[in-house]
């Protein structure tokens, strides 16, 4: 397993959550020992998350501001406020 400096993580292949500890997602689902972690800034990881709950939960305090937020589960990836 690896850890990044900056602590973003978020697993493969059911679905790609994310995760500052690597140990919880933000959505509350718990990382299975063979998940593979992938780097991914604080600034970039809403265009690497699929899970809407991760992204929910993560926007008010990581959220880019110049994205806007998605609405639902089906509005990934992030668009970019234009
Ligand atoms: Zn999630």
């Amino acid at each position: 397993m690896q850890r990044w400096s900056d602590g973003v993580e978020y697993d493969k292949p059911s679905k790609r959550h994310i995760t500052l500890n690597g140990e919880v997602t933000h959505c509350g689902t718990a990382i299975p020992d063979d998940a593979t972690f992938k780097p991914v800034t604080l600034e970039r990881w809403p265009m690497y998350t699929d899970c809407y709950n991760c992204a929910y939960r993560l926007w008010p305090d990581y959220g880019p501001a110049d994205y806007i937020r998605p609405k639902n589960s089906a509005d990934f990836p992030p668009r970019r406020i234009c």
